[in-house]
C-alpha cells in the first residue's frame, strides 16, 4: 500500500502543479485586460485635458474679440467727443469713454489670466502626451511579456497533463477512482499525512485504533472526519514526498 500511496502523493503534487499552471495561465488575459483598461482610462483623461485646453483657448479668443470690439467703441467714442458742442453732452460722453476703458481693462486682465493659465495647461498636456506614449510602450512590452509567459505555461500544462496520464496508469484503477472522487469533492489535498494521531489537513484526531492501522500502512485508510486518504506522516519512507508536496493548497 505504501508504494501506491507514494504514487498518489506524486499524483497529488502533479495535480497541484496543473492547477497552479492553469491558474497562472488564466491570470494572463486578465492582466492584459487590466493593462488595456488602464491605457484607455489614461487616453480618456488626456482627451478631457485636451478638450479643456481647446475650450480655454476659445475663451481666450473670445476675450480678444471683446477687446477689439471695445477698442472700436472707444474709437467711436473718441470721435464723438471731438464733435460735441455742449458741456453736458461732453461730460456724458466722457463718462461713457471712461466706462469703456474700465471694461477694456477688466477684459485685458481676464485675457492675461487666461494666457498664464493656458501656458500651465499647455505644459500639462505636453507632459501627459509624453506619459501617454510611455504608458503605451509599457503596455505593449508587458503584453508581449505576458503572452510569452502564457506560451511557456501552455507548454508546461501539456507536459504536466501527459505526466498525469502516465502517473494515473501506474496507480490501481480503484484507488485512482477513489482519489478522483475525493478530489472532485474536496479539491486540493486528497492524500493527507497523519502526525501524532492528527490528520494534518482537517486537524482532527484519528481514533487510536485507526491510527495504529495507519502506522502499519498495509491497507487503504480514510480520515473519519474529512474522508481524505491518510498515511503516517512520520514514516521515513514518505519524507521526500511530504517535502515535495508542501506547496499543495488545501
Ligand atoms: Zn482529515
Amino acid at each position: 500500500m505504501k508504494v501506491q500511496i507514494k504514487k498518489l502523493i506524486d499524483l497529488q503534487n502533479c495535480d497541484s502543479r496543473i492547477a497552479d499552471v492553469k491558474d497562472k495561465k488564466e491570470q494572463g488575459p486578465i492582466k492584459i485586460q487590466e493593462l488595456e483598461e488602464g491605457l484607455i482610462a489614461f487616453e480618456n483623461k488626456l482627451k478631457d485635458e485636451l478638450g479643456r485646453l481647446e475650450a480655454y483657448k476659445q475663451e481666450g479668443r473670445k476675450i480678444d474679440r471683446e477687446i477689439e470690439d471695445i477698442d472700436s467703441q472707444i474709437e467711436k467714442s473718441n470721435n464723438k467727443l471731438s464733435n460735441i458742442k455742449s458741456n453736458k453732452e461732453y461730460s456724458a460722453a466722457l463718462k461713457e469713454l471712461d466706462e469703456l476703458k474700465r471694461i477694456k481693462s477688466l477684459s485685458e486682465d481676464k485675457g492675461l489670466n487666461i494666457m498664464e493659465e493656458l501656458e500651465v495647461m499647455n505644459a500639462g498636456c505636453v507632459e501627459s502626451k509624453a506619459n501617454m506614449e510611455k504608458l503605451k510602450n509599457d503596455v505593449e512590452k508587458n503584453r508581449d511579456k505576458i503572452m510569452e509567459e502564457i506560451k511557456v505555461l501552455e507548454k508546461e500544462f501539456k507536459r504536466l497533463e501527459k505526466e498525469r496520464v502516465s502517473l494515473g496508469k501506474s496507480i490501481e484503477e480503484n484507488l485512482l477512482k477513489k482519489y478522483d472522487f475525493i478530489r472532485e469533492r474536496k479539491g486540493g489535498i486528497v492524500v493527507s499525512p497523519v502526525i501524532k494521531g492528527v490528520c494534518q489537513t482537517c486537524h482532527l484526531d484519528i481514533p487510536p485504533q485507526q491510527f495504529n492501522e495507519v502506522i502499519r500502512g498495509d491497507k487503504l485508510m480514510n480520515c473519519p472526519n474529512c474522508i481524505r486518504i491518510i498515511y503516517w506522516g512520520e514514516d521515513e519512507s514518505f519524507k521526500d514526498d511530504a517535502a515535495a508536496g508542501e506547496n499543495v493548497k488545501e
